[in-house]
């Protein structure tokens, strides 16, 4: 992105930060612009574009775009969405692969080590 299309995608999530505490809903890390944060959709509403419907003319995603058309739905009704980490998101959707038995038995094993990690097994 060039300098200015970032400020202008900066000042869009600005607009909305507040209606979310300004923190990462998964680890409450305040929001900032050295790290890179999304909004997720709690729910998809069928009739509204999405992410991928959103594409330069070279056929890359064209982020900028795609927040000038979300950031006045989220206003609308900002309980359809979360403010995350872009890592914790990326995370939750590597995470939402999984069949969800085989979901929580990774969940398991993952309590298991921060348990042992924390000397609480
Ligand atoms: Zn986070």
């Amino acid at each position: 992105m060039k300098k200015a299309e970032l400020e202008e995608f900066h000042q869009l999530f600005r607009q909305v930060v507040k209606l979310f505490r300004s923190r990462c809903w998964i680890c409450n890390g305040k929001y900032n612009q050295k790290e890179a944060f999304v909004i997720h959709h709690r729910d998809y509403n069928k009739t509204e574009k999405i992410y991928s419907d959103f594409k330069t003319t070279d056929g890359k995603l064209d982020k900028l775009s795609y927040y000038r058309y979300l950031i006045p739905i989220v206003k609308q009704n900002p309980k359809r969405f979360r403010l995350l980490h872009h890592k914790h998101h990326w995370l939750a959707e590597s995470w939402a692969r999984f069949k969800l038995e085989n979901f929580e038995r990774c969940v398991k094993v993952a309590r298991e080590i921060i348990k042992r990690r924390e000397g609480k097994l």
